[in-house]
């Protein structure tokens, strides 16, 4: 019994023998149906110049797994002038990772800053743990 490999589906809840992904076979299957479904609608000529709203309208697929189709690259948005989902910050339409080129850059600026002040903390705690030992070397050798 590896129990270790029972896992509940991120999307039912359901327990299942995890192999390869997050959810169970249902809802693999449902994401699969759903796919096609949307590739369907986008091999249409017509459907070009579509939006994620239109191709939800059209597919019923919620715009959740349509954002995940093109974040997972599964759809090549950049063949749909309209087609993306929005920056997670201020909305822009964009067609992969996230967040919009502007956000990003201010996203990574505010990491940087974060990153050197942890590591800035980190080496004080480094400083003071050096300091501990220093001291019960002390203790030790002048015993
Ligand atoms: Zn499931
Ligand atoms: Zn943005």
């Amino acid at each position: 019994m590896d129990s270790n490999r029972l896992k509940n589906c991120a999307i039912c809840g359901k327990l299942f023998l995890k192999v390869h992904t997050d959810h169970c076979l249902e809802c693999y299957k449902k994401i699969e149906e759903e796919f096609e479904l949307v590739n369907g609608f986008l091999k249409i000529e017509d459907n070009r110049l579509t939006t994620l709203e239109e191709v939800k309208k059209a597919t019923g697929v919620s715009a959740k797994r349509l954002t995940e189709f093109i974040r997972d690259g599964r759809i090549f948005a950049g063949d749909y002038p309209n087609l993306g989902y929005p920056c997670n910050r201020c909305g822009k339409l964009i067609k992969r990772q996230i967040l919009c080129n502007s956000c990003f850059d201010e996203f990574a600026t505010d990491v940087n800053r974060v990153l050197k002040s942890e590591q800035l903390a980190e080496s004080m705690g480094k400083k003071t743990e050096s300091h501990k030992q220093r001291g019960y070397w002390h203790i030790k050798n002048s015993k």
